[in-house]
């Protein structure tokens, strides 16, 4: 089961607010998962602290180069270390994968930035590439956020009440059902009678339903 994190960035204070606040802190401040944020500017060996270069062969932008990369990730890592570089050519993150992942002991996440990382990382010291989506931001400190989140949710106590997953959006291939809070009317809206019965059998029927006519209605590709 997952017990430690780390990240490798650019951009630490990014991360910080992020993953020191609400179910993601708590996670940390009750000792369930361990999460730490290094500055891959540790391990530059520059006056200048510099991490990156331009790319062989010319074209716009710079490269992060292998040296910092390769002394911070062999001095992280571990043998039960699972090597991730957040990238949009990874494999697409997924509640399967976040799933596979919180399985996993300790994961190191690399954030890339510029034009990314000297191809050499990738393929000596690397075991995944996540992308978070068909699209690119600038640095992969969000990603790896992103995907960490996702994860944590995963480690069994992460999220207070374990049923909650069970109901989410794409545990299985469906979407989850519209949900209602007090007050039972508001601005002549109704919340639907059945909730309102008592009748638990017919609640998890109603949402049953609900979950299959939303995801047609949706997301008609999850479920042919
Ligand atoms: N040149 C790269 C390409 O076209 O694939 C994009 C590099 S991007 C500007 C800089 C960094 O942001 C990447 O190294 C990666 O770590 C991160 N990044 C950007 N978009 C991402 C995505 N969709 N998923 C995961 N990481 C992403």
């Amino acid at each position: 089961m997952l017990s430690r994190i780390d990240l490798l960035t650019l951009f630490p204070k990014m991360a910080e607010g992020f993953l020191t606040e609400s179910i993601l802190g708590r996670a940390s401040a009750h000792g369930l998962l361990s999460i730490n944020i290094h500055n891959l500017r540790d391990w530059s060996t520059d006056k200048h602290h510099r991490v990156d270069d331009r790319p062989f062969g010319g074209g716009a932008g710079m490269l992060l180069m292998p040296e910092p990369l390769f002394a911070a990730i062999e001095e992280i890592r571990t043998p039960e270390t699972t090597t991730i570089y957040l990238c949009p050519d990874g494999e697409p993150l997924s509640t399967p994968l976040a799933r596979e992942l919180s399985e996993k002991p300790h994961l190191l996440l690399i954030s890339g930035h510029y034009e990314g990382v000297d191809q050499r990382v990738r393929d000596a010291l690397v075991d995944r590439e996540i992308s978070i989506g068909d699209y690119v931001l600038t640095n992969g400190t969000l990603p790896a956020a992103v995907l960490i989140d996702c994860v944590a949710r995963q480690v069994p106590g992460v999220l207070g009440e374990e049923k909650s997953l069970t109901q989410d959006s794409f545990n299985d291939n469906f979407l989850t059902f519209p949900q209602f809070t007090r007050p039972a009317e508001f601005r002549g809206m109704k919340v639907p009678e059945v909730l309102l019965s008592g009748d638990h059998a017919a609640i998890e029927r109603w949402r049953e339903e609900e979950r299959r006519r939303q995801t047609r209605l949706r997301r008609p590709d999850l479920n042919p």
